[in-house]
């Protein structure tokens, strides 16, 4: 592990770079709402890129799976409580069913004809080694939100 200490909002900008393309050929709006605030977390960066990227993917992919006409792929972060950071992403498609939210964690399940099932698994294995926890939601509104917190780096 390449230990560093940086703010989650520099690999949120570096994710957005990487996304644009891939998320305008699929007609999916990207927007960010970060922490104004400083959000200092002790990782490795790419460890961390790649669950950013793992949940942005799935999220395209569920929204062009639903057909969804109005596509919006939410990047958030923020401050959670004094001792954690938080980060959601949320999308506008078909949602997750209730019984599912857990298991869809599980390495090779997969709902895709070519999926390998190993994203949300490799998220989810990844969050954990840096002291984290992640987990699935529907939204309101439909869609699917994902959310992990880690331990800010200067309460710990
Ligand atoms: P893969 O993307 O290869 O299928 P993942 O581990 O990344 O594997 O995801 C596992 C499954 O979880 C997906 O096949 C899909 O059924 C479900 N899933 C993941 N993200 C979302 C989402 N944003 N909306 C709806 N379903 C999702
Ligand atoms: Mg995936």
């Amino acid at each position: 592990i390449d230990w560093q200490e940086f703010d989650l909002n520099e690999i949120v900008d570096s994710a957005l770079n990487i996304l644009h393309a891939e998320a305008a050929k699929k007609q999916v709006a990207v927007s960010a709402e970060q922490s104004g605030r400083r959000l200092p977390v002790r990782a490795d960066k790419v460890h961390l890129q790649q669950v950013i990227l793992n949940l942005a993917t799935n999220a395209i992919d569920a929204m062009v799976e639903a057909a969804t006409a109005d596509r919006k792929l939410v990047l958030h972060t923020t401050l959670h409580g004094d001792t954690k950071v938080e980060m959601s992403i949320s999308d506008t498609g078909r949602g997750i069913p209730k019984d599912r939210l857990n298991s869809i964690f599980d390495a090779f399940y997969t709902t895709k004809p070519t999926g390998t099932g190993l994203g949300l698994s490799i998220a989810r294995a990844i969050v954990e080694t840096y002291g984290g926890k992640i987990w699935a939601d529907n939204r309101v509104g439909g869609g699917a939100v994902f959310r992990f917190v880690l331990p800010l780096a200067e309460a710990t």
